[in-house]
């Protein structure tokens, strides 16, 4: 099995570059933004209380998002990998996702991490607000917490995987091609 994190950012590029992987390798998308998202539009009571951390910027609770990736685990045995797109998040997550994936002794096989300069980001983020209406890509200091909170939960992330020996560093400035080229020689070398 391949299983891939796709780290990144907010505005790295993550669901854009998610999309190649996946007709690549046959991989199952797992994208915990678009999971909340799903919940919010349809109005769940998850969806609800998710809706207050997202608005702000903040991450939601650990619990909830780790138990939105278990049903997706289940509900998907004989998959070939996953990409896991914005999930983990904080150190928590992560451990968790070890022991998800250990059950079935199929555990992460790399984390691929782009590096995108933070102007790039807010400039991207604030393009994507106009053309998604996503209230979080609209306001300015929004944005700016959600780079913070990466910056301070989810960063350490890069450690955890580099001890492991599965961090994989990738250049995200350029063309979506260009970087799509990028990732998949990454993800045909694991
Ligand atoms: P982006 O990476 O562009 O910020 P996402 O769609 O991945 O967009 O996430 C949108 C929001 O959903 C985040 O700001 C956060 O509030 C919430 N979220 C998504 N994934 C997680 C996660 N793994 N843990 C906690 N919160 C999450």
């Amino acid at each position: 099995m391949l299983n891939l994190v796709l780290f990144g950012p907010p505005g790295a590029g993550k669901g854009t570059q998610a999309e190649f992987l996946i007709k690549s390798f046959g991989l199952i998308h797992l994208s915990t933004g678009d999971l909340l998202r799903s919940e919010i539009a349809a109005g769940t009571e998850l969806g609800l209380k998710a809706k207050a951390n997202m608005d702000k910027g903040e991450l939601v609770p650990d619990e909830v998002v780790i138990g939105m990736i278990k049903s997706k685990l289940d509900a998907n045995q004989n998959a070939k990998g996953f990409i896991f797109d914005g999930f983990p998040r904080t150190v928590d997550q992560a451990k968790a996702l070890d022991n998800l994936l250990n059950e079935n002794k199929t555990p992460v096989s790399g984390m691929l991490s782009l590096e995108v300069e933070k102007q790039e980001l807010i400039d991207r983020l604030l393009e994507r607000g106009k053309i998604s209406g996503r209230a979080d890509d609209q306001d300015q200091s929004v944005i700016e917490n959600r780079i913070n909170v990466y910056n301070k939960k989810t960063l350490p992330l890069i450690e955890y995987y580099k001890k492991q020996g599965k961090h994989f560093g990738i250049n995200g400035m350029g063309s979506i091609s260009d970087i799509a080229g990028r990732l998949k020689e990454v993800a045909e070398n694991i």
